[in-house]
């Protein structure tokens, strides 16, 4: 890659987004553009025609320009990925202490707009979101071969972002052989990931510093309501007397109960069921629970669907508030990005306030620290884990 031809210049208006730190720019903040810069580095300059640094041009979606560097003339090469790269994974050797799978590169947080690499022991699973980051793949692999030498390398590419980008849905292994299960460590419990059929790129390793933290609260009773594949309550299940795991999809059923055996765990029972009908119903059998965990799937994922997400966790942090024994805890989580922490906040005091109980706060957490946020893309912190404890 040499230094870019393309030039990009932004209105007064992107210049001031730009300058406020945003890594993307949408197609109303550049006073031109030529559609030959598709996929190409360009030289983006500001109203005046200063250089403001380098991004990634696509004029086909709705974010054009995806930020690079603040320096105009730093060449965008091999050289320039291995230190991002270097540096994402020196960063993982400081936060990541007790687990083989974390989150490699977290895309703009990490400098590689639009990509996330996941590394699930000896595999790595790769999502690539936005149609610049596409040609660059294969020097990708080579410098994640260089640095981890994988047994494999997957692409998990079906996220539905990647249609924004007017790119196609595709899952393949990019390079070596892939074992159809992974087993991870994560604290004193292991459990088991399948790159390629697994939520997400395999894991919901955003949750990974939650579930240990959440270890403290358990005792008693536990109800973890939207289970997956066992994450809190594999942990959790060590200091409690009994656990109740719902799950809705006959396949994670399986794979939770794979993971208890694989743990020689007997305390927790798994139920199939739709974790809305089933709080209502443990609510009339009326036998409280020390912990309730809720981290259910994002209810909104557009604006259009704020309504019902609303009542949806509105309804679910309710029936959760009546379950508990007094002191005990609710642990509860939002991945919505569209919900704030404003919004969840206020949900979780109308629930509080219609359950005629004593609600503290107690914590409030975000995704895991190997999924950073960079501070001027606010949108990119979307994990809400918020513990409560009803007044004992
Ligand atoms: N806590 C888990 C991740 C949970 S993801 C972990 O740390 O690994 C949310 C889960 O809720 C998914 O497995 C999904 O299948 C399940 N789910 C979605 N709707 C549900 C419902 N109505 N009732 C029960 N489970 C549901």
């Amino acid at each position: 890659m040499s230094r870019p031809g393309h030039q990009v210049q932004l209105t007064p208006k992107g210049e001031r987004w730009r300058r406020a730190g945003h890594p993307w720019v949408y197609r109303d903040d550049l006073a031109s553009v030529d559609p030959a810069c598709a996929g190409q580095v360009v030289q983006v300059l500001s109203a005046q025609k200063q250089p403001l640094g380098q991004a990634f041009c696509n004029p086909k979606s709705k974010i054009v320009l995806r930020w690079l560097t603040d320096d105009p003339s730093v060449q965008v090469d091999r050289d320039f990925w291995q230190r991002r790269l270097k540096a994402a994974f020196d960063y993982r050797k400081r936060v990541v202490g007790d687990s083989t799978a974390y989150r490699l590169i977290h895309a703009e947080a990490d400098g590689f707009p639009g990509l996330v690499v996941d590394k699930y022991d000896s595999v790595l699973s790769v999502q690539s979101q936005s149609l610049v980051m596409e040609p660059l793949l294969p020097l990708i692999n080579e410098l994640l071969t260089e640095l981890l030498k994988p047994a494999a390398i997957i692409y998990r590419n079906d996220a539905a972002a990647r249609k924004l980008e007017g790119l196609p849905l595709e899952k393949k292994v990019a390079q070596g052989t892939l074992p159809e299960v992974v087993e991870i460590k994560e604290g004193t419990r292991r459990y088991t990931v399948r790159p390629m059929e697994g939520h997400k790129t395999g894991a919901y390793l955003d949750q990974r510093e939650n579930r240990i933290w959440a270890r403290q609260f358990a005792r008693g009773r536990v109800l973890d309501a939207f289970a997956y594949q066992g994450g809190f309550s594999l942990q959790v299940s060590e200091s409690a007397k009994e656990v109740l795991a719902l799950e809705d999809s006959v396949q994670s059923v399986e794979w939770l109960k794979e993971n208890l055996a694989l743990n020689k765990i007997k305390n927790v029972q798994v139920e199939r069921a739709n974790a809305f009908d089933r709080l209502r119903e443990l609510e009339k059998e009326g036998k409280p629970f020390d912990l309730i965990i809720l981290d259910p799937p994002a209810f909104a994922k557009s604006r259009g669907e704020m309504e019902g997400a609303w009542r949806g966790y509105r309804d679910i942090n309710l029936r959760a508030m009546r379950l508990l024994s007094p002191g005990g805890t609710l642990i509860t989580c939002s991945c919505s990005h569209q919900v704030s922490d404003e919004i969840f906040g206020e949900i979780l005091r109308e629930a509080a306030a219609d359950s005629k109980r004593r609600v503290r706060f107690v914590e409030q957490r975000t995704q895991s620290a190997d999924h950073p946020v960079l501070l001027t893309h606010p949108e990119s912190k979307y994990l809400k884990c918020i513990a409560l404890e009803i007044d004992p």
